[in-house]
């Protein structure tokens, strides 16, 4: 295997290694849409640090973390259950859903107009600041 493999695979580790505090928090139904009942994944919300950090994973479904992973099969139909998850005492969990809300406004009414509702805190906002950079360079 080579370094960077096995890097990556030691992140993995890592991330799974939060799986059952998040599965606490979580109550194992997925932070975004509520499902439950189906496996569950850790996912990072960016910008990604040197180590993965509890504080910025969150525990979803396989369905919205391929739409997250592919902005472009990002489905307006889907997302109503922002409704709630933006909402979410959890910051990472608050910050993916602005994030996604934020790339289907254009498209969904609704989305616009939670996040016309919507409040950050100055650390939220900064957050948010800091992944859409991240974001913006992986395009
Ligand atoms: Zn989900």
């Amino acid at each position: 295997m080579s370094k960077g493999a096995d890097k990556h695979q030691g992140r993995i580790n890592e991330l799974n290694s939060f799986g059952k505090d998040l599965a606490r928090r979580s109550k194992s139904h997925c932070e975004l849409c509520a499902n439950h009942g189906v496996k569950l994944f850790v996912h990072e919300v960016p910008p990604l640090s040197k180590q993965p950090e509890f504080e910025h994973c969150i525990f979803i479904c396989e369905t919205c973390q391929s739409q997250i992973n592919k902005p472009k099969t990002l489905d307006i139909n889907y997302w109503h259950c922002l409704h709630s998850s933006i909402w979410s005492e959890v910051p990472a969990v608050q910050i993916m859903a602005v994030l996604v809300a934020k790339s289907i406004a254009e498209k969904a009414d609704y989305a616009a107009e939670l996040l016309d509702q919507i409040y950050l805190d100055e650390d939220q906002q900064l957050w948010l600041e800091e992944a859409e950079a991240d974001l913006a360079k992986k395009k």
